[in-house]
């Protein structure tokens, strides 16, 4: 209960803060209470809830793995990490986690938009058509327990303190919720610095428009060094896939395993048709 009471202050608090914040600064005008709001805040709190409990477990399995590869206590490589990577001053190793962290969440997430299966998992985190701070709470268990996992095995077998991990994800959310808000800003000559809500934005727009772009989620230079980078001044406007999602919660969360996906990869061709013949 406790726990629930903590999501529903932040999510109170959240939406008033920023929900004001994109009332200003608007990148696109929008309803406060867009549609399907009410599926974002089912997410907002399955996933600390359930989502978050599994995603420990499988952390958890990659510890005991490491541990019972390299022989290091389980306590040590939580706390102190080892070798030399455990030697470096603390400031050096939270700047290194961030950048190793970012490359390493630059190529997972470009993964996740070229591997189908794993499309069909991140594609619900995509399928928002009204892109707000609320909408970056819309992410499939399994995208969660599989991306998250996936970062601290590397991490746990260089030798990081994964101590410093649980410090560095509440900042990684917070950034992903700011980075998802309604608002237009590009941060001006620092937009190759940082990565910024219009940056991200470009993501979300559909495949013709930029989707498989801007993968980092904190350092556009990643995108830029791997050929991902795209910067239009103008905000977007047009968010969502091709796929049809389902409008609710319970069936988004099946959709990757989806007997409909026959019906949607006809739906898929029948939209392209449209489109390639000017109807969409
Ligand atoms: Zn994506």
């Amino acid at each position: 209960m406790k726990q629930i009471a903590v999501l529903l202050i932040a999510l109170v608090t959240l939406g008033l803060i920023i929900g004001c914040i994109e009332r200003l600064w608007p990148a696109v005008r929008q309803k406060v209470f867009r549609e399907q709001w009410r599926v974002d805040v089912c997410y907002w709190f399955f996933n600390p809830i359930f989502t978050k409990t599994v995603t420990t477990i499988c952390v958890g399995v990659v510890i005991f793995s490491v541990v019972a590869l390299t022989g290091i206590d389980a306590d040590v490589l939580r706390t102190q990490g080892f070798g030399p990577v455990a030697a470096q001053p603390l400031w050096l190793i939270v700047f290194e986690m961030l950048v190793f962290g970012d490359f390493l969440g630059y190529w997972i997430h470009r993964m996740f938009h070229h591997v189908d299966d794993l499309w069909d998992i991140h594609c619900v985190h995509h399928s928002s058509e009204k892109l707000d701070w609320l909408s970056a709470v819309r992410v499939h268990p399994l995208n969660d327990i599989f991306s998250k996992t996936l970062r601290v095995l590397p991490f746990a077998m260089m030798g990081f303190p994964l101590t410093a991990l649980a410090f560095y994800l509440p900042v990684l959310i917070l950034l992903a919720i700011f980075l998802h808000a309604n608002v237009p800003w590009s941060f001006g000559p620092l937009r190759y610095i940082i990565a910024s809500p219009n940056f991200h934005r470009w993501h979300h727009t559909s495949a013709a428009e930029g989707q498989s772009k801007n993968f980092a989620g904190l350092f556009p230079i990643f995108d830029w060094l791997f050929g991902t980078l795209y910067l239009p001044q103008k905000p977007p406007v047009e968010f969502g896939i091709s796929e049809v999602m389902p409008a609710t919660f319970f069936r988004q969360l099946a959709y990757p395993f989806k007997p409909q996906r026959l019906g949607n990869a006809v739906t898929e061709v029948d939209t392209r048709s449209d489109q390639a013949t000017g109807n969409a």
